[in-house]
């Protein structure tokens, strides 16, 4: 094992080519171009993570976050490393003073990259019930391009229930593209979706669509794509119908996915398709995080700008996701995925979109 002192740990970590794994950071792994309309893996980056000697032939878990921009996610995947540094700590949130770091996250309504970024680190852990390692990459965040109307010409054309035909992403436009491109962390067992206030109609549908892409470019390769899916509500404002946290949650999700025999046959496909997807699914109410949060263009994310509310609830969803009993090994068609098979499942699913 080397340990070197960090070298130049100043240098602007976009400025190089090649990816330094010394200094852990966010690393932008898929790419998406605008001007010739196509996504490019960066296989180099994600080989030289995955592929490190003591870690390429553990088992994987990968948890993401998936969800539109501009929604905390950033924020979110923060509080998540936090809790992986110091996962033995009580006190692993942080410092009252301490400012955020990690994925980089800021106010403002410009979004950033659209793409997926990973954190350059893998955290090796130890099974809770024995000997045996078990390795974990962590912390995907999906930065989506807006939500997109033209998602209902492809969702709707309905040829019975469970079965739509789903257009080739090579024939899908460029705005559809990118908004498919959430399938692919869908597909990673521990997902994530990160909406605001509630969840719509159009979010499901959305959904749905996904879980329909996921399909059509995994169906090709592996034959159940996707695990669990965890609903996570932000800013929920109704706690004393449903209260805060993942009991709430689950109450609040079977409504709202219940089928009802006198909803329109398409609400109910929606809801039926998502209940056949998911071998899990879960929901959390996370409350609003509070003013400074939200508007403050000084925020730097310390705790003790944070509304309390907000952060009791988050030491119960962190741990919730990233608990070493709470971590299932990704596994496609009943075997276990090793980091060295998540590279090739990559490429794979790049590969359906390159047209
Ligand atoms: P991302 O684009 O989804 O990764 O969003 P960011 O994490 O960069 O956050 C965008 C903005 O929302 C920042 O100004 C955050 O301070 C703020 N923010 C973070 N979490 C929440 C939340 O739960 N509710 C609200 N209303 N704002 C939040």
């Amino acid at each position: 094992e080397e340990d070197d002192a960090l070298p130049d740990s100043d240098a602007l970590p976009d400025s190089d080519d090649e990816v330094e794994l010394d200094k852990p950071r966010p690393i932008q792994i898929v790419l998406a171009h605008e001007d010739d309309h196509n996504f490019e893996l960066d296989e180099s980056a994600l080989e030289k993570i995955l592929l490190q000697e003591h870690i390429k032939d553990l088992n994987i878990v990968v948890v993401s976050v998936a969800g539109a921009f501009r929604k905390g996610k950033s924020f979110l995947l923060d509080f998540m490393l936090r809790y992986m540094y110091n996962r033995t700590s009580p006190c692993w949130i942080g410092g009252n003073n301490e400012p955020l770091t990690g994925f980089t996250w800021r106010g403002g309504c410009e979004r950033e990259t659209t793409g997926i970024q990973i954190w350059s680190e893998v955290f090796v852990i130890d099974k809770p019930n024995g000997t045996k390692f078990n390795c974990k990459i962590y912390l995907e965040v999906f930065m989506l391009k807006e939500t997109v109307n033209v998602i209902n010409k492809y969702l709707f054309h309905n040829s019975g229930v469970g079965k739509r035909s789903v257009v080739d992403p090579k024939d899908m436009s460029w705005t559809d593209k990118h908004f498919s491109l959430i399938s692919l962390p869908l597909s990673f067992q521990q997902t994530v979706y990160n909406l605001s206030q509630n969840i719509q109609e159009d979010d499901l549908q959305h959904l749905q669509l996904f879980t329909e892409y996921g399909r059509l470019a995994m169906e090709e390769i592996y034959q159940k794509p996707f695990q669990t899916l965890m609903f996570l509500i932000r800013d929920w404002s109704y706690p004393y119908e449903h209260a805060y946290g993942l009991e709430g949650g689950r109450k609040f999700l079977e409504k709202r996915l219940q089928v009802k025999q006198n909803q329109h046959e398409e609400l109910q496909n929606v809801r039926k398709h998502i209940h056949s997807c998911f071998s899990n699914l879960g929901c959390f109410l996370l409350p609003h995080p509070g003013l400074k949060v939200a508007t403050n263009p000084n925020f730097d994310g310390r705790l003790n700008d944070i509304d309390e509310d907000f952060k009791n609830e988050l030491r119960n969803l962190v741990p919730l996701l990233l608990a070493p009993e709470n971590l299932v090994e990704k596994e496609i068609s009943g075997s276990k995925v090793t980091c060295r098979d998540l590279v090739e499942y990559f490429k794979a699913y790049i590969k359906i979109y390159q047209g």
